[in-house]
C-alpha cells in the first residue's frame, strides 16, 4: 500500500506480537528495519527464520529500552555503520495489572519504565538524529486504556495516557523541522500480552467491541503504515485509535 523502499525504520520490541506485524509490514513495503528486542532470543531467532527472505534489509538488535546507556548506545551503532533513519516505532510495552491498593511498587516503576520513560530515551536519541535530517516520523503505541483505565491497571493506563502526553508535547517541538509525532492506540489485539484474560473477562470485553471481536497485530501495523507514510504530512500529534470502534 505505501512505499518504504530507500527508508530505514526503528521498530521497539519488534520481534512478536503487534511489534512483529509492524516489522514485518515494513519489510513487505521495501524498508530496512532495525528490529529490537529486549530478552526473548527465541522470538528474535524465530523473527530471524520467518523473514529470511528480507534478511537483506532485516538488522536484529538486543535493547532494553529502560537503560539510557544501551539506548544512547543504540543510537551510537546506527551512526557509526553510517547509517540514518527515517521512522521511529516505540512499540515496547508491558502489562503488571494488580488493584493500586496491592501493587508492588516495582510492578509501577516496572510499567513505567518500560512503557512511559522507554519511549522518552527513544524519542530524546531520535529525534536529534532526525533534526538533522529535517524529517522524520515516530509513532508511539499507547492503548486505549489510556481513556478507559480498568481497574487492576493504574499502572499501565497512567504509562500509555503519558504517552500521549509526551506524544502531543513533541510534536509541537519538532513540528518545523518536518517530523511529525503520532500515537496508534489499540483495544484488544490477539498477541501474548492479552492471553492471560480470563474467559469471563474475554466475553465481556467481546459483547463491548461493536465489531464483536479482537483485533488482528496486522490490522494495527497497516495505521502505523500510515502515519510512517510521507503520504500523512499533516497529521501530527494526534492519536489513531484501532479498537473495532469502543
Ligand atoms: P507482546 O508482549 O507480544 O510484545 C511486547 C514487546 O515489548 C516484546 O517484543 C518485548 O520484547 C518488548 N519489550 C518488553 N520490555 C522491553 C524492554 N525493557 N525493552 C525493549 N523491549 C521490551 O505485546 P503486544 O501486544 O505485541 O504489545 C505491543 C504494544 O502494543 C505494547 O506497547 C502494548 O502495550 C500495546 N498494546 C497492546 C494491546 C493488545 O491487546 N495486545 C492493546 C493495546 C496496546
Amino acid at each position: 500500500m505505501y512505499d518504504f523502499k530507500g527508508q530505514t525504520i526503528i521498530v521497539t520490541g519488534g520481534t512478536r506480537g503487534i511489534g512483529k506485524a509492524i516489522s514485518e509490514s515494513f519489510l513487505k513495503a521495501g524498508a530496512k528495519v532495525i528490529v529490537t528486542y529486549s530478552t526473548n532470543e527465541a522470538a528474535a531467532a524465530q523473527f530471524k527464520q520467518d523473514n529470511s527472505q528480507f534478511a537483506e534489509n532485516t538488522d536484529i538488535q538486543k535493547l532494553d529500552v529502560t537503560k539510557y546507556d544501551e539506548v544512547e548506545k543504540f543510537f551510537k551503532y546506527i551512526d557509526t555503520n553510517g547509517g540514518s533513519f527515517e521512522v521511529l516505532v516505540n512499540n515496547a510495552g508491558i502489562r503488571k495489572d494488580s488493584i493500586l491498593a496491592m501493587m508492588k511498587e516495582s510492578d509501577w516503576h516496572d510499567v513505567m519504565n518500560v512503557n512511559l520513560t522507554g519511549t522518552f530515551y527513544m524519542c530524546k536519541f531520535a529525534v536529534m538524529s532526525l533534526m538533522r535530517k529535517r524529517y522524520g516520523r515516530i509513532i508511539n503505541v499507547s492503548s486505549v486504556m489510556e481513556r478507559y483505565a480498568f481497574a487492576g491497571q493504574a499502572n499501565y493506563a497512567a504509562s500509555k495516557a503519558g504517552l500521549i502526553a509526551l506524544t502531543k508535547s513533541l510534536s509541537k517541538e519538532v513540528a518545523t523541522r518536518g517530523i511529525t509525532v503520532n500515537c496508534i492506540s489499540p483495544g484488544f489485539i490477539v498477541t501474548e500480552l492479552i492471553q492471560d484474560l480470563p474467559d469471563k473477562l474475554r466475553e465481556t470485553y467481546l459483547a463491548r467491541i461493536p465489531l464483536k471481536r479482537f483485533g488482528d497485530a496486522e490490522e494495527v501495523a497497516t495505521c502505523v503504515l500510515f502515519l510512517a507514510s510521507k503520504e500523512a504530512s499533516y497529521v501530527t500529534g494526534s492519536i489513531l485509535e484501532v479498537s473495532g470502534g469502543l
